[in-house]
């Protein structure tokens, strides 16, 4: 096959869109890019330049991956997640655009830099990370079920410089009496239903770890132990927040206003509409 860039995008992008994945020319450029070691507007400018024989058989066991459904980021190796790459693999959920809302949240409800934050279920530390970086004073707890999970957190929190402001923990979050208080606690639980989990994309339902994803019969196993257990490590006026599937909000706040000590309850959308957080503070009594 003599190929250019832009003749051998067409051919991939058609490709992949035949096979059923939602941003095929995006994918189609994030694999050459990759391939190449060059950015996406290196492949604009070079658009011209003439494959190899060799990169051609790289770029064509990316995409093979790419047609079996595998997830890009698996692919490459990592994702962008509130402007930084996480390292991501098998072991960890892909962070979601989506989760950048929880950020946006919590760093709404920061009052004193000198915060402890407790990040539940921490996979790849996108969200103990993130906070870490933008709150510089703040000391984070983040656990984790899985050490495989916990190492590539760790290894993110390297990359990005606060491998110091985290402690991370092996443990079982819906079980284990994790101690300490808190001023703030996060979580991005699995919440989608058990029975649901085979009707999600196949990048998702193949890909990424099960026990990341799936949130019991309900969807709600994850809620029912962390918003109980939450209130004696929430220091008084601490805040809850919690990422939600789009049609929990009303059974996560239903449960949350069964405990009279959670105050000042609020759900927020994401950029597409749809309710993805919950918001509580610990009342101060
Ligand atoms: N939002 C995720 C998805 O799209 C689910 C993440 C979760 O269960 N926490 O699959």
């Amino acid at each position: 096959m003599d190929a250019n860039i832009s003749s051998f995008l067409n051919w991939s992008q058609s490709q992949l869109a035949e096979a059923g994945v939602l941003s095929p020319r995006l994918d189609s450029e994030i694999i050459l890019a990759h391939t190449l070691k060059l950015s996406r507007t290196d492949l604009r400018t070079q658009d011209q330049r003439v494959l190899s024989e060799s990169e051609i058989k790289n770029v064509k066991k990316f995409m093979e991956r790419r047609l079996n459904r595998e997830p890009i980021s698996l692919i490459v190796g990592y994702q962008e997640f509130w402007s930084l790459d996480f390292i991501v693999d098998e072991n960890v959920l892909t962070p979601r655009p989506e989760t950048e809302l929880l950020i946006e949240t919590a760093l709404n409800c920061i009052s004193s830099p000198t915060f402890k934050i407790l990040d539940l279920g921490t996979g790849s530390g996108a969200l103990a990370v993130t906070m870490a970086k933008e709150v510089p004073e703040c000391k984070v707890s983040a656990i984790d079920i899985d050490p495989k999970a916990l190492s590539i957190a760790k290894e993110n929190a390297t990359r990005h410089g606060v491998v110091d402001q985290i402690e991370f923990v092996c443990s079982d979050l819906r079980t284990s009496d994790w101690s300490g208080c808190f001023s703030m606690i996060l979580s991005n639980p699995p919440y989608i239903k058990s029975a649901d989990i085979q009707k999600i994309m196949p990048e998702v339902r193949i890909y990424e770890p099960e026990k990341a994803l799936d949130g019991g019969i309900t969807g709600l196993d994850f809620y029912q132990a962390i918003i109980p257990m939450a209130i004696d490590r929430l220091e008084g006026n601490g805040f809850l927040i919690l990422e939600i599937g789009h049609d929990q909000a009303d059974e996560v706040t239903e449960l949350l206003n069964s405990f009279s000590c959670y105050q000042n309850i609020e759900v927020i959308q994401d950029y597409s509409g749809y309710d993805r957080v919950v918001k509580a503070q610990k009342t101060n009594g």
